[in-house]
């Protein structure tokens, strides 16, 4: 049996501290919990440091009220670490004390002003959110990074965020024309350029206010020669405290040069008022390609002669990657078809008001590329139109996250990654760079703007091996040393967090300034300590990148089978791709529903982590317990759980409950599996953590009433007239939801599918009958595979696909109906599952070794031929196709068939995808449209997230409001667009279901639309 969890709890100020902040009238979040506190105990670094607690504020008065009371000499020993999407990659918002976390409720879009072109936000927006809103104003906030829909405007602020495009559009403090902050002792500050004279008022001022500006001023009086000595002229200059700008162009002083980047060591941010840019309406993109990375970084140079907006570079790894992520379907078409002897890439993008502009760059880059030169480029292509170029970036955007995925224990961490050089140099830097890694016997992949100087280098380490971990060390101070020699800087994009400690030997004379200018904000170190400067009177020196706990040292505390176990979600890195804001995308569900980060892949990799890591600590053994559990089946310990369930109920603490908490309302939806750059697999670890949680709580009934559902529908389907009676009964429907939890249950459609479909054509598919099948008549056979729901709820789906096949001249064969399996695996019965696997799994494989084609309707259960039964059946499992991959297969043969049925009533029909299908089969839409296309009609995919039922989560009781929730946030209005009456086609049957439930009408699948289409031509 797993063992009962202690949970650290916070230390007494830190209680007594949330206390008094609650009793002050703070109105966000304050969470002591163990679960809350682990999953924010880490960003995209190596690092792993556990809050106290974290506070979630509403307001800037919710801040000063945290910094009025950390200013009370009872607190001087509190520390805070604002936080915005917790993307940063070095640590940067890791603390010890308390987090304050802006992202929860302060993400609003407060102003955006069209004529002066600028927007007010809070400071927890995420950027694509503010650049969604001032788009429809013709709008942007220029400063661009991969993370720009998770990573906040705060966050872009505080480490002066900059990526593709800076050369034109520079970093984010060139966008910043106001900040409002909070000062540590809880001052509210509006900040913004100030002339002589404003600067001479406030330096008389006897607050912190009148304190910071004299320094502001003594530090430009005193400093200058040495700051322009020491501050490298780069594109991409170092990040925090820039006292090379604290006098503007127009000679006014800019405290904001000074926040800009400071990383909440000096303030927390509240508000910023931001400068917006017009849209330029054409874009273009020139793809150069080599054979060999160095050509295309010695390249860049040559081409920035033809005065681009900017260019950047990817290698063979990267691109590697990316063609095996599900990214690559929507660029595909713009990479040359077979060819692997690329080894780097060069993108080159110009921009402007009118297509002339565009094709005039584009010609002058033509013109430099037929120069005679000496490296030997490889061909280049040309993308057009801004839609095309916004996939190509969005690839090119993930490429960290994909560096991530590789196989194995060393994996691509983050610690030497956003080095910039003098762009001349970058060439010879990186072939110096390159050398150092290959040294130590090191893989890594390389991206980035090598018109900015800055690359981007993540090598594989396994930092569970303590050996391994002293590399970070020996590297981190070779590539410091190194970029200085070449004229760089260590921390070239993403700021500085722990890779402080490099600062002292870089900017020597001025540290002390440095310091001084902490001092001022933050006598007591209590803004994020550390990071970037400590005032000189502190004891408390800055972090060394050694010192800080790791990731990779917690992990090697977790048994290895236990981990091996686990594995599929346990390498998250922490990239924060699952915090997508975008309501139409498919990623995370729960997450955007709550704004709570437990209820997100990474959140729930966090916590199994930790949660594996205490079992270890209590001597459990995890992957025995499995075994177990699995061949005792549901009388294993029967007697102890009762007394465990008693306990639980008596109030005994387990950290456990607090995991299944997180997991028990992931909805199984698989996006992160298929979306997550690491594939991190929640729904594979929800179920093995289920089946161990249940080893020693018992089950709630629903997991048995659910488990039960495949094998009992053929059975109700026989009573089928008193079960329906009984389920659209509402005082049934309260019942169930009362006691078991369920409602909404579906009616049954048929009493029997297989006569049914049998009646509209098809025949039963058994050994015999496949064996009698000619060979010239296989390809045009199909195997349809049942699947519960769409069998016994949906059961004319099934019958319209059979006649939608004779009808295209395919003879459509029936397998009987078994159960899959798949809801036994979502509510962790995996012992059970295995069995039914097995025993279907054969079942399923001899029909498909008639060579015959399978095809599943329904994508949920369909993908669990590929995914779980491969676990249990390894090669063995059988080759089902989803119905869009086998119709893609005819496309030559439908297209044969010159059926045009396009007319005045067929409209153009609009395709919502189920979420499931969408992110683990990115081609399914395009091979849709292609079937819609072969037979003479027009099928548009509209992106949409989640429709909030996802199988049986929307019928549980307990989930309606995240379920409603959903259905508005991303489903609703399309449905309801009057622009779409009639045409909407929805692949999934928990879509379709859900859309019927909310009174939105009913929407056709695919196939159904399709037959519908066919039989109005024949009717006319
Ligand atoms: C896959 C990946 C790709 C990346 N690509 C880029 C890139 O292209 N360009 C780039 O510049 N960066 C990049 N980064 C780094 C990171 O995304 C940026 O640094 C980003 O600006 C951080 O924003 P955030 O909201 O996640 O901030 P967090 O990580 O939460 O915080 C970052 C810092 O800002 C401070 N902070 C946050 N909010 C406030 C506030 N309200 N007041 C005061 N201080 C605050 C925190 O204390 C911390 O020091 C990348 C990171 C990853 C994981
Ligand atoms: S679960 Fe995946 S997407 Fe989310 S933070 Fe972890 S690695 Fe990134
Ligand atoms: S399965 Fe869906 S709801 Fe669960 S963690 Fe993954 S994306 Fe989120």
């Amino acid at each position: 049996m797993i063992s009962r969890l202690d949970q650290k709890t916070t230390n007494t100020l830190y209680s007594h501290f949330a206390r008094e902040l609650a009793s002050a009238g703070f109105s966000g979040d304050i969470e002591l919990g163990y679960a809350d506190r682990t999953v924010l105990a880490t960003d995209n670094s190596i690092y792993q440091v556990l809050p106290e607690g974290v506070l979630y504020p509403r307001s800037t008065a919710d801040i000063s009220k945290i910094l009025t009371l950390t200013n009370k000499s009872a607190y001087h020993q509190i520390v805070v670490s604002p936080r915005g999407g917790g993307t940063g990659t070095n640590g940067q918002s890791l603390t010890s004390g308390f987090m304050v976390d802006t992202s929860r409720y302060m993400h609003q879009v407060l102003e955006i002003n069209t004529r002066e072109r600028w927007a007010r936000v809070q400071s927890g927006v995420v950027k694509d959110y503010l650049n969604e809103l001032a788009a429809k104003e013709g709008l942007f906030f220029a400063p661009e990074l991969s993370t720009s829909n998770r990573a906040t405007v705060g966050g872009m602020v505080n480490t002066d965020a900059s990526g593709q495009g800076s050369v034109v559009y520079g970093k984010t403090r060139h966008h910043v024309l106001e900040l409002t902050s909070v000062l540590a002792d809880g001052t509210v500050w509006n900040s913004s350029p100030v002339d002589n004279d404003q600067l001479e008022q406030l330096c008389q001022r006897e607050d912190r206010i009148g304190e910071i500006y004299n320094t502001l001023k003594k530090t430009h009086c005193e400093h200058q020669q040495q700051v322009s000595d020491v501050f490298p002229n780069l594109n991409r200059n170092l990040t925090g405290y820039d006292l090379a700008n604290i006098v503007n162009k127009d000679n006014q002083h800019d405290l904001n040069a000074i926040l800009c980047g400071s990383e909440g060591t000096l303030a927390i941010i509240s508000e910023i008022k931001v400068n917006l840019l017009p849209i330029p309406k054409h874009s273009a993109l020139v793809l150069v390609f080599y054979r060999s990375f160095q050509d295309s970084l010695q390249d860049a140079q040559t081409l920035m002669s033809a005065v681009p907006d900017s260019i950047e570079t990817i290698d063979s790894r990267v691109l590697g990657l990316a063609k095996a992520d599900s990214v690559w379907e929507s660029v595909k078409d713009f990479f040359p078809g077979q060819r692997d002897d690329i080894d780097g890439i060069n993108f080159v993008e110009f921009t402007g008001d009118n297509e002339a502009e565009i094709q005039q760059g584009i010609d002058r880059l033509k013109a430099v590329l037929e120069q005679p030169v000496s490296i030997w480029r490889a061909g280049h292509s040309v993308v057009n139109g801004t839609g095309n170029v916004k996939k190509i970036w969005n690839m090119r955007k993930q490429a960290v996250g994909l560096l991530g995925n590789m196989k194995g224990d060393a994996r691509p961490i983050p610690f030497v990654e956003d080095v910039a050089v003098p762009p001349e140099n970058l060439a010879d830097f990186i072939q110096a760079f390159r050398a150092l890694l290959d040294s130590h016997h090191l893989s890594y992949g390389m991206f980035g703007h090598v018109d900015a100087g800055v690359l981007h280098v993540r090598p594989a380490i396994d930092m569970k091996d303590p050996e391994q971990e002293k590399l970070v060390r020996l590297i981190s101070d070779d590539v410091a040393a190194l970029a200085r020699s070449y004229g760089g800087v260590l921390w070239g994009e993403h700021g500085k967090g722990i890779r402080s400690e490099y600062a002292p030997d870089f900017f020597a004379e001025l540290y002390p300034v440095l310091q001084e200018i902490k001092g001022v904000f933050d006598p007591y170190n209590q803004l994020n300590p550390g990071k970037i400067a400590t005032p000189a009177s502190e004891p408390v020196q800055l972090l060394k990148i050694d010192e800080v706990p790791t990731r990779g040292q917690q992990d090697r505390e977790i048994e290895r089978n236990a981990f091996a176990a686990f594995t599929s979600s346990l390498y998250c890195n922490g990239n924060g791709a699952c915090f997508n804001y975008n309501p139409n995308s498919a990623m995370c569900p729960t997450w955007k529903a709550t704004y709570d980060r437990t209820q997100s892949p990474k959140g729930r990799s966090g916590l199994v982590r930790e949660w594996l890591r205490l079992q270890t600590a209590a001597g459990a053994d995890i992957a025995g317990e499995s075994h177990k559990i699995r061949q005792a089946g549901p009388l294993y310990n029967g007697g102890q759980k009762l007394i465990n369930l008693v306990n639980k109920w008596r109030g005994e603490e387990d950290f456990s409950h607090q995991v299944y908490g997180a997991l028990d309302n992931c909805m199984s939806c698989k996006s992160c599996a298929g979306q997550c750059p690491i594939q991190v697999n929640v729904p594979d670890l929800r179920s093995r953590y289920f089946e161990l949680y249940h080893g020693r709580y018992p089950r709630p009934v629903k997991h048995h009433v659910a488990g039960l559902l495949e094998p009992m529908l053929p059975v109700l389907a026989r009573i089928k007239p008193a079960y329906n009676l009984v389920m659209g009964w509402s005082v049934a429907n309260t019942l169930a939801s009362k006691t078991i939890g369920l409602q909404d249950i579906p009616v049954i459609t048929s009493s029997s599918p297989v006569n049914d479909c049998c009646r509209a054509g098809a025949a039963i598919a058994n050994r015999t009958l496949l064996n009698a099948i000619p060979d010239s008549e296989r390809d045009k056979t199909v195997i349809i595979i049942q699947d519960a729901f769409t069998s016994f709820f949906e059961t004319p789906l099934l019958t319209d696909l059979v006649e939608l096949l004779i009808r295209l001249g395919y003879r459509p064969l029936i397998a009987p109906y078994r159960p899959n399996g798949k809801v036994l695996h979502v509510y962790g019965f995996l012992g059970r599952f295995e069995k039914i696997a097995r025993t279907n799994g054969e079942e399923l494989k001899v029909l498909a070794d008639s060579g015959i084609s399978l095809v599943g309707i329904d994508a949920a259960v369909t993908l669990t031929y590929r995914d779980e039964y491969r676990e249990v059946m390894g090669d063995r499992s059988p080759e089902v196709l989803l119905l869009s991959e086998w119709f893609a297969k005819q496309s030559e043969t439908i297209r044969q068939l010159q059926l045009s049925l396009a007319s005045a009533e067929a409209e153009d029909f609009v395709l919502l995808g189920h979420c499931t299908e969408i992110s683990n089969l990115p081609a399914a839409p395009a091979q849709w449209q292609q079937l819609f296309s072969d037979l003479g009609l027009k099928l548009t995919y509209k992106a949409t997230g989640c429709c909030g039922m996802a199988g049986i989560y929307g019928h549980e009781t307990r989930n309606q409001e995240t379920s409603r929730k959903l259905y508005d946030m991303s489903w609703k209005e399309v449905v309801q667009n009057p622009e779409h009456n009639g045409r909407l086609v929805a692949t999934g049957y928990s879509c379709r279901s859900q859309v019927k439930r909310y009174g939105d009408g009913k929407i056709p699948h695919p196939v159904q639309a399709l037959l519908q289409v066919m039989k109005q031509q024949a009717l006319s």
